[in-house]
């Protein structure tokens, strides 16, 4: 009887003992092992022209090189030939090319029309300019610009005013050469200068998409699970209509999740708890999957390692 009651005793201890260390395993919130902290910064693409300080603000641009613009019912006709030869006349010249739409990125406006306090900033030249931007470090990404033709009726063979007000919508600052079309006061015999194409040339050259990016990754392992917080931003020219975050623990798929629209200039932050993982694993993988192009889908990849105790 004695031996039998041990013999029970030993296996009641036995389950027991399994079944804490099974509770230890399974019960989330205990202190576990983190995984390095790591922080990426924002990876500028690099683009081979220089900076020369010749727009209002860094590589601005607007989405596509494909730019839509609205012309008021306030415009005359010669103010409308002279914006559609603008047009054609920089079409012509760069790779940029421009299409009649209704709700166009670019507004003509023909009224006089003061800039509004708030909108100095982007509006600087009173008469043509950027009206609303998102900086996407990257770009600052013009969503829409405004030209306002309030003067007479251009009277060069060339529309230098209509010209001049669009390099100022395309995000272009004057410049202290007479002889050149985006000096302050205009003259028939200005030209438009070659800094100006190059610079448009190089700044569209970059195909409009997307750029998801990983910014900031957080984790920490307890027993099975995984917390983490993670935030995604898009830095492209485009929004993203959707993606997938995937999860990896040592090249083993864990969970993904799926990622709604991220509109350009926006993040997303995502926080997880107790997501179950394998017990052990050395290299956990963030990846943002989308099945649009991106500018650069390098850095849509995050690898975090485990961080030895103790150190
Ligand atoms: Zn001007």
């Amino acid at each position: 009887m004695k031996a039998l009651d041990a013999v029970i005793l030993l296996f009641l201890f036995l389950v027991l003992a399994v079944g804490l260390g099974l509770l230890w395993l399974n019960i989330p919130g205990l202190p576990g092992q983190p995984f390095k902290e790591q922080e990426f910064n924002i990876n500028k693409t690099e683009l081979n022209y220089e900076t020369k300080g010749v727009q209002f603000y860094p590589n601005m641009r607007y989405r596509d090189k494909i730019i839509s613009y609205s012309v008021s019912n306030s415009c005359d006709l010669a103010k409308k030939k002279d914006v559609e030869r603008a047009f054609a006349f920089l079409a012509e010249r760069t790779i940029l090319d421009f299409k009649e739409s209704p709700n166009g990125e670019l507004s003509i406006l023909c009224s006089e029309i003061a800039p509004e306090p708030e909108e100095k900033g982007h509006f600087v030249a009173g008469e043509g300019g950027p009206s609303e931007i998102i900086n996407t470090t990257t770009f600052s990404v013009i969503l829409s610009g405004k030209v306002s033709l309030y003067r007479r009726t251009n009277e060069c063979v060339r529309p230098n005013v209509a010209i001049h007000e669009i390099l100022h919508a395309l995000g272009f600052d004057h410049n202290n050469n007479a002889e050149s079309i985006m000096y302050p006061v205009t003259d028939c015999d200005q030209i438009l200068d070659t800094y100006i194409v190059n610079e448009i040339n190089s700044l569209y050259s970059t195909e409009s998409a997307s750029d998801l990016m990983i910014e900031k990754v957080r984790a920490s392992q307890t027993g099975k699970y995984l917390n983490f917080e993670i935030t995604i931003g898009n830095f492209g020219l485009k929004d993203s209509p959707g993606s997938n975050l995937i999860i990896y623990s040592d090249d083993t798929e864990v969970k993904t999740f799926v990622l709604e629209e991220i509109e350009i200039g926006t993040r997303k932050i995502l926080n997880v708890t107790n997501l179950r993982v394998p017990l052990s694993f050395e290299n956990l993988e963030f990846e943002v999957k989308s099945s649009e192009k991106e500018i650069d889908k390098r850095n849509n990849i995050v690898e975090l390692k485990l961080e030895e105790i103790g150190q």
